[in-house]
């Protein structure tokens, strides 16, 4: 399938947020208090944060587990809004919450990471903010499944809105990581690289379970240029009602904040463009050698097929395969390269090479 088309106004021009990057997005997990609110709203705001975030309808796996104030916090948020100027956004999850949020003057709303792998949701909550000119943020889906994300994209760019950005927070996984959530940034990278001008945040919080490691993701999201990040934080964490281990203080926020490295786009010096295209022009001399080589090797596998062909041989042979594997894993190895690196580009080129010979095989070559 082509890639979709999104029809985006990029971040620069919603007047949320002002460079330089990046853009912040911090506020409590939960909505729990109205003391609560303004207590962390005003904290925030001292240390120059704009944007507002707190969930007023939490998504809980457990019935009985706290589940949000409801709409009577969105009146809190009204108030944080107009005491401390702040822009304010929380999570909806239905065509009910985003009527809620527009009733109450909410700026701009996000889809959790439940929702957004939910298309008849999606559809919903697409078709409540059609008209409407507040800018919406989906989060991934809990799977790994990038075009699951790019859908939800679509059903809210199709209901016109075209202040969209989306929040990476990582995906549910079963295998013991050390974060509460994979980050598996090559995904990212793919969308990104797919939709430059989507506004692209982080969400360190969600990724990592424990607020120790989120100093380490958030570089990392700045590492890849990413856009902004999103992070809870609390005006006293170790009593939040929700996501205690994770949140900051205002004061530990703005502490970590300053202490990343922001990457800039691109660099205007001289030296600086001199050396990296002497660098690319080497890049692209290797990438055609890479493809001259690569044909090389599947016309011989051609030559193999007919051989295997002509003495009726099956294509498989599971063991030359496997012993071919492990001698390049071996000799990746010792130039550098890992072995997953080498198992992936092999296995790709592996399964090129049985396609090839099927098909000399089946005549049809
Ligand atoms: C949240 O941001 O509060 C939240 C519930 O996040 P996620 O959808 O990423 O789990
Ligand atoms: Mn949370």
């Amino acid at each position: 399938m082509a890639a979709a088309i999104l029809e985006i106004i990029p971040w620069q021009q919603w007047g949320f947020f002002t460079e330089p990057k990046p853009c912040v997005i911090a506020g409590p997990c939960s909505a729990e208090t109205e003391e609560q609110i303004m207590q962390t709203a005003q904290e925030l705001k001292e240390i120059g944060i704009n944007v507002f975030r707190a969930g007023i309808w939490k998504p809980r796996t457990h019935p009985g587990s706290f589940e949000g104030v409801g709409s009577p916090g969105l009146k809190w948020l009204r108030r944080a809004q107009k005491e401390f100027g702040l822009k304010v956004c929380t999570e909806v999850a239905s065509e009910k919450h985003v009527y809620e949020c527009l009733k109450y003057g909410v700026d701009m709303v996000w889809i959790g990471a439940r929702t957004s792998a939910n298309p008849f949701l999606m559809q919903e909550i697409a078709d409540a903010l059609r008209d409407t000119d507040i800018p919406v943020l989906v989060k991934n889906p809990v799977n790994p499944d990038l075009d699951l994300w790019i859908g939800a994209l679509e059903r809210l760019n199709g209901a016109g809105i075209r202040k969209l950005g989306v929040i990476h927070r990582g995906f549910s996984t079963s295998e013991k990581i050390l974060y509460r959530n994979d980050p598996s940034w090559k995904m990212a990278i793919e969308l990104r690289s797919r939709y430059p001008e989507l506004a692209f945040f982080a969400d360190p919080s969600h990724m990592a379970g424990d607020r120790k490691y989120l100093h380490e993701l958030s570089q990392q999201a700045l590492d890849l240029g990413l856009d902004g990040l999103m992070v809870e934080s609390h005006c006293d964490p170790s009593c939040a009602w929700s996501d205690a281990k994770q949140q900051l203080t205002p004061a530990e926020l703005i502490t970590m904040l300053k202490s990343v490295t922001v990457r800039d786009k691109d660099a205007q010096s001289a030296d600086y463009r001199e050396h990296i295209n002497h660098l690319r022009a080497q890049i692209d001399i290797i990438d055609e050698n890479i493809l001259y080589m690569l044909a090389s090797r599947m016309r011989i596998s051609a030559e193999i097929g007919k051989a295997k062909k002509e003495n009726n041989v099956a294509i498989l042979q599971t063991s030359r395969w496997e012993s071919l594997l492990e001698k390049v894993i071996a000799k990746g190895g010792k130039s550098g390269l890992s072995k997953g690196f080498v198992t992936d580009v092999y296995n790709a080129i592996h399964e090129e090479s049985v396609r090839t010979q099927n098909e000399i095989l089946a005549g049809n070559a």
